[in-house]
């Protein structure tokens, strides 16, 4: 499955799991899910609470959390979470073409 092909399901799940959200809301989750993540690394970094391998495999749950969350924020902005990542790659890949590809 593409990436491209994930925001229709997400969009069917955010709307039937969670009506009334709102482009606000979205945001609050996107940071809240980017926060988890952090955590997972700082851990994982100080081997507190758990070890480095245990918080590495609930970092890797979580940057599909963030993953998911992103894309529901490009929904509910009515943002094309496809062509935002290409055009913005177009960007990056523009400022250092010999270090990519
Ligand atoms: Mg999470």
């Amino acid at each position: 499955m593409y990436l491209s092909e994930y925001s229709g399901p997400i969009h069917a799940w955010v709307r039937r799991h969670f009506p009334g959200t709102t482009v606000e809301h979205r945001a609050l989750i996107l940071a809240e899910e980017a926060g988890e993540a952090v955590r997972c690394v700082s851990k994982m970094v100080t081997g507190s609470r758990g070890t480095p391998e245990e918080w590495r495999a609930k970092l890797y749950e979580e940057i599909g959390d963030v993953f998911i969350a992103l894309a529901a924020l490009a929904v509910y902005a009515d943002i094309d979470f496809d062509q935002a990542v290409e055009d913005r790659w177009v960007t990056i890949e523009a400022r250092d073409p010999h270090a990519i590809r």
